[in-house]
């Protein structure tokens, strides 16, 4: 029989991918690629004759990995852990490999010198430029020993941030608290009762049952009046995989950090930049750390009197519901509380009015008429979860791209939301277009009891996000893989069309398309609609000063040289005695699990959601003037 993941001639086969074939179908391709790349020495230097063919050759390997990474993310167990993990090595080497080898670094750069390369398209240009710029960044330069130590760093590090994201991913999972009754639970609406009945059903047991998923933790963060719960939660999930809280040293990525931090720096070093910042900066918009620094300390001046006099008004506002000193497990309850007060309006108000389904289907009608699309569910594509549903993107009657959505929260999967490509769009040797497909993943509130799951504004917004993401990588018109959708795109600017997509989730044109009464189908009423806008701003200031603090955090790490266990928190610390007006506790170990920029690509890069906020800002000031449809 033959294995599932080296048949790429159509949608991955979902019900057939078993984690016992990511070992042999790694080994085959990688032993595919590395034969016929050996044969690439000597091949001319023209496009036809290597660009084109090691697109080919990553294309197909990527059309393997991508169901791999995506279900070790979203159906994640024992079995799917260890075949990732062990296919981790050999991908970071084969990458190093790739981008150590010497002969096609001539090549390429023989293509550049060319009198043809200025014929080229200038998807093409870039794409030889940006694997020059990748070569230089792989350590072409390098001796031989250096060139070895570098590969090894690279392997390591991929099992290290694969290992950090796991011990989230357990931490986050080993805890729970299960309660006998819903005594402790007043002031939960039924919603989130409802929830954690749910929780406590799937492991047969009576009650209700807490978890650190997000959608339980921030229900009894906004609402349970049980302080001492809140306290309890709180803790249980700001120290997960750390040496702090309940399970203090049981998933402790403590010593995973400090050597992450420290293989970054040696990398940064080999290629000759002062640390691990600058190098990151490299294929970034932005031009050194400074910029990013002086960027983000000005948006902080800017923002901390407001988020100052958010935080007095809060502190007042607790104050009258009894918290005398206000407690960090109080910020979101107290929080939820004066906006119910000061807008009379509440997030669980709101929900009601945004059925999943309703909005899935009214983002798709923004989307359709936005950019002249046609999107339908189809029901006959094979998926991972009875959750998931596929459609397909039509422009002028013919199929342009499509897409997996996977909205709910569950065990085995990853917390927060995502998108990922899952097929790239690019012109084939052979003349014919793939089409592009993405994998959009959220964390949504499930469905309960029957009904349709219930979003908050929140999730919608988020929806929109990962769905701008979504539309970056399925709408582009560029058929060179190295430079189509969202690859190639400087990572600084990968939010913007993300960002830009969330602002129509407070445009009343839109929210007619995206809301409708669970029971009676009426869009969201005037008033209501009203006092939700009015509450836009409500402590934004406090929310901008904390991201901010997280990325100034990320980028001052990054600039260190060297790290002992301390180093980290004495870092954060720092930039919170700097900037931040709400200290959180000793005990709270956040970057234990900011999964960002210890496993994701956002190290030295955390600061791109707001400095592609701007650019997000400006293109809809174009919609602001001429209408938002
Ligand atoms: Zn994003």
């Amino acid at each position: 029989m033959t294995n599932p993941l080296l048949d790429t001639s159509d949608l991955p086969p979902f019900d057939r991918i078993l984690p016992e074939h990511v070992g042999p179908a790694m080994a085959t391709i990688l032993a595919d690629n590395r034969a016929a790349i050996a044969a690439l020495a000597d091949a001319p230097a023209t496009w036809e004759a290597v660009p084109a063919v090691l697109e080919a050759l990553q294309d197909r390997l990527d059309q393997a990995w991508a169901p791999v990474s995506h279900l070790n993310a979203v159906v994640n167990n024992e079995a799917w852990r260890e075949a990732y993990n062990a296919a981790l090595p050999q991908l970071a080497a084969y990458g190093t490999e790739l981008g150590q080898n010497e002969a096609l670094f001539r090549v390429y750069s023989a293509l550049e010198a060319s009198p043809a390369f200025a014929g080229y398209s200038r998807a093409q240009q870039q794409a030889v430029r940006h694997a020059l710029r990748d070569f230089r960044l792989s350590g072409i330069g390098l001796p031989a020993a250096q060139k070895q130590r570098f590969a090894a760093i690279q392997e390591t590090l991929a099992e290290l941030t694969s290992a950090f994201s796991d011990a989230v991913l357990d931490a986050t999972q080993a805890w729970e608290l299960v309660l006998p009754d819903a005594s402790r639970l007043a002031g939960l609406p039924p919603s989130a009762l409802a929830l954690l009945a749910a929780l406590a059903q799937q492991k047969d047991v009576q009650g209700y049952r807490i978890t650190l998923d997000f959608p339980s933790y921030i229900a009894v963060m906004t609402h349970a009046h049980d302080r001492a719960l809140r306290e309890t939660v709180y803790t249980a999930f700001v120290t997960r995989a750390s040496d702090q809280g309940p399970q203090a040293g049981r998933f402790d990525n403590s010593a995973r950090m400090v050597e992450i931090l420290r293989l970054r720096q040696e990398e940064a070093a080999l290629l000759g930049h002062a640390n691990y910042a600058e190098m990151s900066l490299v294929p970034k918009m932005a031009d050194s750390p400074q910029q990013v620094t002086d960027f983000l300390s000005d948006l902080a001046v800017r923002t901390r009197p407001g988020a100052l006099r958010e935080l007095e008004e809060l502190r007042a506002f607790a104050r009258e519901l009894g918290l005398d000193e206000l407690r960090p497990w109080d910020v979101t309850y107290a929080s939820e509380k004066l906006k119910e007060k000061k807008y009379a309006v509440s997030q669980e108000q709101l929900r009601p009015y945004f059925p999943a389904p309703k909005v899935i289907s009214g983002m798709l009608q923004i989307a359709e008429r936005l950019y002249g699309l046609t999107i339908r569910e189809r029901h006959d594509v094979v998926t991972w979860h009875d959750d998931v549903t596929y459609y397909e993107i039509s422009e002028h009657g013919e199929v342009i791209a499509s897409f997996y959505l996977d909205p709910y929260a569950r065990a085995g999967k990853r917390g927060g939301a995502w998108m990922a490509d899952c097929r790239v769009r690019r012109r084939r040797a052979d003349g014919t277009l793939q089409k592009p497909v993405a994998f959009l993943t959220c964390n949504f509130n499930p469905p309960v009891d029957g009904q349709p799951a219930l979003l908050t504004h929140d999730e919608v917004t988020t929806l929109f996000h990962e769905f701008g993401h979504g539309l970056h990588h399925m709408l582009t018109r560029i058929e060179v893989a190295a430079v189509s959708g969202i690859n190639g795109v400087a990572w600084d600017a990968v939010e913007l069309p993300s960002q830009f997509h969330e602002n129509w989730c407070w445009e009343p044109e839109a929210l007619a398309l995206i809301s409708g009464h669970v029971d009676t189908g009426a869009p969201l009423p005037g008033p209501l609609l009203e006092k939700m806008l009015a509450a836009k701003n409500f402590q934004s200031g406090l929310m901008m000063l904390r991201q901010i603090e997280f990325a100034l955090f990320d980028m001052e790490l990054h600039q260190q040289t060297a790290f002992d266990e301390g180093t980290v928190q004495r870092v954060l610390d720092a930039v919170r005695a700097r900037v931040a007006v709400l200290v959180p506790p000793a005990f709270n170990r956040f970057q234990h699990g900011f999964t960002h920029i210890f496993a994701g690509g956002y190290a030295a890069g955390y600061y791109s959601y707001k400095w592609a906020e701007v650019l997000s800002s400006d293109a809809f000031s174009r919609f602001e003037e001429e209408g938002v449809m």
